[in-house]
């Protein structure tokens, strides 16, 4: 018998029939003799929706009571899921992040688990019942409602695998599995069966979207194994371990991220280095660094912090100067740099692009371009092709 931590993401959840087609999956394993617990993401596009009916209100979209309204999102489908095991003749009952004891820090809306309480976890489990979890949201010391940022769910469904140190933790969602290259952008991109945690994690935080990075982080941390796979069809997906990636692919996949903004700044010798310790004190969130000497600096930031960050550097700097639209790409591979031809790969495909590529940088998993984001599709359509990183049929 084994414990198993199921997380079904939100197109999984998206209508009362696909709750029904969830709980199912559900079903199966329970009446196997296996112990279930369910995390839920909010139903299809509930939090954009959410979040686009505040902005119609307030500008200040990042307290607590966005965080109020956002939890509502996953207290819909944990209570309908929980309905749905309940028709099947199985016993289960919803609970919200706060009812579970998944506490955590007080940033509202990009919260961080500190803890699990969990005892009406462990007693639903000792008396037979299903428990079905709010994903994405926990509670504070001060007893605030809080949320994990945007795709956090993955998070609480590590956390709680962690905590009962289930045997694994599979995440359903609408694709089958973790694939080289974003499936949007490559289309036949290969799907990868197995990946280490360190590789998933630079994934992750490279723009895959289909794990949150701290969810990879923590089952790492735990050693609990991840499936990613699709609530939609039987496929195996992908595991992600300690294992190393056994296709001795030389490149495991490639990832981009947009919505970035490059701060040129130049500033007399000593500032650059007490403008950073305060934009890193204030959480400014320095992306990227491209550094060509200690007056002359360019930093990498998301765009919507890029009001925030100006205000600061202004005391700071002689000069500022502003690109918009950058994207950063990364090529992720253990150890990519060791391959000789790799980067010879990357240099023929960026040749092109080589007025708009501000930036190449290596370590020993990943090779990073900093350029436009209009040539993100470009590059990553052609490395993918010369790294093998589609389908071979
Ligand atoms: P869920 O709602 O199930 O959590 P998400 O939308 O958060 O699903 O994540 C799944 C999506 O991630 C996929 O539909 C896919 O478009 C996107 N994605 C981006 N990069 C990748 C990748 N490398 N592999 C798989 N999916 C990816
Ligand atoms: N519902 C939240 C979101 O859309 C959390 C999640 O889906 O993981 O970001
Ligand atoms: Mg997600």
């Amino acid at each position: 018998m084994a414990l198993i931590v199921k997380k079904f993401g939100g197109t999984s959840l998206a209508t009362p029939a696909l709750i029904i087609h969830s709980a199912k999956n559900a079903a199966k394993d329970i009446r196997k003799g296996h112990q279930v617990v369910i995390i839920v993401s909010a139903m299809g596009r509930t939090t954009n929706d959410l979040i686009s009916k505040a902005e119609q209100i307030s500008d200040s979209t990042k307290g607590r009571e966005m965080d109020m309204l956002l939890t509502a999102g996953e207290r819909t489908s944990m209570a309908l899921f929980s309905m749905a095991l309940n028709s099947m003749n199985i016993k289960a009952q919803s609970f919200t992040g706060s009812q579970v004891g998944i506490i955590t820090s007080s940033d509202h809306t990009k919260a961080r688990i500190l803890k699990i309480k969990g005892e009406r976890l462990l007693d639903a489990l000792k008396e037979g019942v299903t428990p079905v979890v709010a994903g994405f949201q926990g509670v504070s010391e001060e007893k605030e409602v809080t949320t994990l940022g945007r795709g956090g769910s993955d998070t609480t469904a590590s956390a709680v695998a962690a905590y009962l140190q289930a045997n694994i933790c599979e995440i359903y969602t609408d694709v089958e599995g973790v694939y080289a290259a974003d499936p949007r952008i490559v289309t036949n991109a290969r799907l990868i069966k197995s990946i280490s945690y360190d590789e998933m994690l630079l994934m992750s935080y490279s723009g895959s979207k289909v794990m949150h990075p701290r969810s990879v982080e923590i089952a790492r941390r735990f050693n609990i194994p991840i499936s990613v796979r699709s609530s939609f069809s039987e496929g195996d997906g992908t595991m992600i371990t300690n294992n190393k990636n056994i296709e001795e692919n030389e490149v495991t996949g490639i990832c981009s991220r947009d919505n970035l903004a490059m701060l040129n700044l130049k500033a007399p010798k000593g500032n650059v280095v007490e403008l950073l310790r305060q934009m890193s004190e204030n959480g400014t969130g320095i992306d990227f660094f491209i550094n060509k000497g200690f007056d002359n600096i360019s930093v990498i930031v998301e765009q919507e912090k890029l009001n925030n960050m100006l205000s600061m550097t202004e005391n700071f700097c002689e000069s500022i100067s502003i690109n918009n639209d950058i994207a950063v790409i990364t090529i992720i591979g253990a150890g990519i740099t060791e391959e000789k031809d790799i980067l010879k790969k990357i240099l023929t495909v960026i040749k092109k692009y080589d007025e708009d590529i501000f930036s190449l940088s290596t370590n020993k998993l990943s090779i990073s371009i900093v350029t436009k984001k209009p040539y993100v599709q470009k590059i990553i359509s052609e490395a993918s092709k010369q790294f093998k990183l589609e389908q071979n049929d």
